[in-house]
């Protein structure tokens, strides 16, 4: 007994080992063989001004569970329009800026860039067209603090950057692509006072002319934009000026008022 069991342990070891690579290949064909869900279009975007028409028909999205996320939005920004989206955490701002980056596709509804159907559009003309500024940025300054500023070499041979300093290089390169969108996704949400009126002020400027969407939770970032959508459970339920949404006392008044208390309760660091 003792001469047998040596081997038949091996040999049960090597059946383990077989079902488990079976079952990694088989698991490795089903990615090889997944469609991708998105498709290319073969429309390019026609660069007619600095700045783009967004427009979203009665949108309707759920991620895979069958949870609602958006459920009916509908939003048009001009060719060099600022609009934010602001609303409650989950009500589904970030999913708006998916559905239009084209990473899905709506449930039911239909998303318009210059007039033209999201989907017929080639990604590379998506990309070319459209830049995003990621959280916590700083802008030009520090840029030309880098010994070569705009021509620093960054990557695995050239300088090592720090997460928040490749934040900033993102930031760089999208103002330096001239996007006919900008995408602002919380872009001064932790920064001190002095260095959020800096960056409000260079992304100003820089975004003068293009069509702008601000996604945030701050107010005071977006108040001067030329329309804020409030969102909540997955719909937009006011839109207007800053001055609009105030004199209408709902909503928008309401966090208005409660953010204008809790900064005066907590100021930001100086
Ligand atoms: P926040 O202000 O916190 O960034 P948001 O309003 O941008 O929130 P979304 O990111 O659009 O909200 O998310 C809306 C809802 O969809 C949330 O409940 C979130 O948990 C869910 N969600 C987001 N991404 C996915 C995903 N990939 N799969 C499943 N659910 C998701």
């Amino acid at each position: 007994i003792l001469q047998i069991s040596a081997p038949l342990q091996f040999l049960g070891f090597l059946y383990r080992d077989l079902r488990q690579s079976l079952l990694d290949l088989d698991f490795l064909f089903n990615i090889l063989i997944t469609r991708p869900s998105v498709k290319d279009g073969h429309i390019e975007l026609q660069k007619v001004g600095p700045g783009m028409k967004i427009q979203a028909e009665n949108l309707h999205f759920r991620y895979r569970s069958s949870r609602k996320i958006l459920n009916g939005v509908s939003l048009t920004a001009n060719p060099g329009e600022s609009i934010a989206i602001v609303g409650p955490s989950g009500c589904g701002k970030s999913t708006i800026v998916k559905l239009l980056l084209r990473f899905y596709y709506p449930e039911l509804g239909t998303l318009f860039l210059d007039n033209i159907d999201l989907q017929l559009l080639s990604q590379a003309s998506l990309h070319g067209a459209i830049a995003i500024v990621p959280q916590d940025t700083q802008l030009h300054d520090a840029v030309m603090q880098m010994p070569r500023g705009y021509n620093t070499i960054v990557g695995e041979r050239g300088l090592k950057l720090s997460g928040g300093e490749k934040q900033r290089v993102a930031i760089a390169r999208a103002f330096l692509k001239a996007p006919r969108l900008l995408i602002c996704d919380e872009a001064t949400s932790a920064l001190d006072s002095n260095t959020e009126v800096e960056v409000l002020k260079t992304l100003k400027d820089l975004s003068s002319g293009r069509t702008c969407i601000f996604v945030a939770h701050r107010l005071s970032t977006i108040m001067h934009c030329d329309k804020i959508l409030v969102m909540d459970n997955g719909s937009i339920i006011e839109e207007g000026t800053h001055k609009d949404l105030l004199s209408r006392g709902g909503t928008y008044a309401n966090m208005w008022s409660s953010q204008e208390l809790k900064e005066k309760r907590e100021p930001l660091p100086k």
